[in-house]
């Protein structure tokens, strides 16, 4: 129990931006006031049990972060029953302006990632931000796809208008790490500028990948007359192959060019996963047990009796999680080949009209039909379309016909997100 001068043992600790709490007993947040410290920004709160004194403090701390217009996420990590455990607490807190996300440890031993302190991750976040073509419109942001990996954000092209599309989600320019541009009409890249602004005037002081067909640079320079001066780095990444993949940290973005009147590619953020730890492997071949966790995490080490790499101990990969992204061309075989087994297919539908094929043609972009016959061909799981034309006003009145050719197709509306975890 909590006594006068001597709080409920729980633990705070800071990386990189990214704030832990172990357990959250009653009294939990006085104690960090005391240091001056607010809730609002905690990350992820892992609780070793759920004793009282170690949990109790969950829904006051809850609300604090709740009236202190906490919008992001918040990640709990616990035993077995944590959700249950949660939502009963929740009877004292229900109404939160932020999604809690439960994770239930199942294994006797188990580990998570982070951006920094990582391992193992386990969520893409996708949110298609905008979802119209040519010009925005009010209640239709342009076409821009916003994901977010492992503490990772990404943004797929930024026309006007981008950045109050974030701003309605609740969530700021500043930490985007990457931006990818399919090409370089207006409404693919107009937002740029202004967005940079926004981005230097919250002191960012990170370096900004962009990531884009051939001229990057030069568009890129151009459109920062008049973003001129920015107190962090930008750094352009000019594709120049038909395809091409970019690794990151647990995860790679491939590019592959498409068919519109100018060069554009589509992109796939691609989530890898290694295999599960082979306890009988990894004894079979004499593995010691100390160098067991870092071949886990991918180390290789080498010693006087040999070497050891990470495919010793472990299984074969696992699924991962693949989003194919593509606006602004005709169906082409790059699509198809690289949309195999997607889980989610994001795929411009420019026209739904049947009549508007030759249109669609003649100006290089593509209908519904034609988008759902390469989510059929590719295999995916899901598929939403996006980039209407302005003169489209409700798209789905065609989405009956579009589903007898693929039938998990939605006409997406701004701001349809998801979040997608591994199956297994
Ligand atoms: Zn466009
Ligand atoms: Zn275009």
């Amino acid at each position: 129990m909590p006594l006068p001068h001597r709080w409920l043992t729980s633990l705070m600790a800071r990386y990189n931006g990214t704030s832990i709490l172990i357990d959250c007993g009653e009294g939990t947040q006085i104690a960090m006031k005391e240091k001056g410290w607010s809730p609002k920004p905690i990350d992820i709160i892992c609780f070793t049990h759920y004793h009282a004194d170690h949990i109790s403090g969950l829904p006051g701390m809850l609300l604090t972060m709740g009236n202190a217009e906490r919008t992001e996420p918040l990640l709990l990590i616990g035993p077995k029953g944590l959700t249950k455990v949660v939502n009963a607490l929740r009877v004292i807190a229900p109404e939160l302006p932020f999604e809690i996300r439960c994770m239930e440890l199942t294994e006797p031993e188990q580990s998570v990632a982070f951006d920094g302190f990582r391992i193992e991750a386990h969520m893409l976040d996708i949110c298609l931000l905008g979802t119209g073509g040519m010009m925005p419109l009010p209640h239709r942001w342009l076409t821009s796809l916003m994901a977010r990996y492992n503490g990772t954000s990404i943004l797929i092209d930024c026309g006007e208008g981008t950045q109050i599309a974030m701003k309605e989600k609740g969530w700021s320019p500043k930490p985007i790490d990457i931006i990818c541009f399919t090409h370089y009409h207006a409404d693919h890249i107009s937002g740029l500028p202004g967005m940079l602004l926004t981005m230097g005037n919250a002191e960012r002081t990170e370096p900004l990948l962009l990531i884009g067909p051939k001229g990057l640079t030069k568009v890129v320079n151009a459109l920062r007359v008049i973003a001129p001066e920015l107190p962090f780095e930008i750094r352009c990444m000019e594709l120049t192959e038909p395809e091409q993949s970019v690794a990151f940290d647990g995860f790679r973005i491939e590019a592959y060019r498409v068919n519109h009147n100018v060069v554009c590619y589509g992109y796939n953020i691609v989530v890898e996963r290694i295999g599960k730890f082979d306890v009988a492997k990894a004894e079979k071949l004499n593995i010691p047990r100390n160098y067991w966790n870092r071949l886990q995490k991918g180390e290789i080490i080498e010693t006087e009796n040999g070497k050891f790499t990470p495919d010793m101990v472990l299984g074969e990969p696992r699924k991962g999680i693949k989003v194919t992204y593509c606006t602004d061309t005709r169906p082409t075989e790059s699509i198809v080949r690289n949309a195999v087994d997607a889980d989610l297919f994001i795929c411009e539908g420019m026209y739904g009209e049947p009549e508007k094929l030759q249109k669609a043609r003649e100006y290089k972009h593509m209908t519904f039909y034609e988008a759902a016959e390469i989510a059929k061909r590719a295999g995916v799981k899901e598929m939403w379309l996006t980039h209407y034309s302005p003169s489209l006003i409700r798209p789905e009145e065609y989405m009956g016909a579009v589903r007898k050719i693929f039938p998990d197709s939605i006409a997406a509306k701004d701001g349809r997100s998801v979040d997608l975890l591994f199956t297994d």
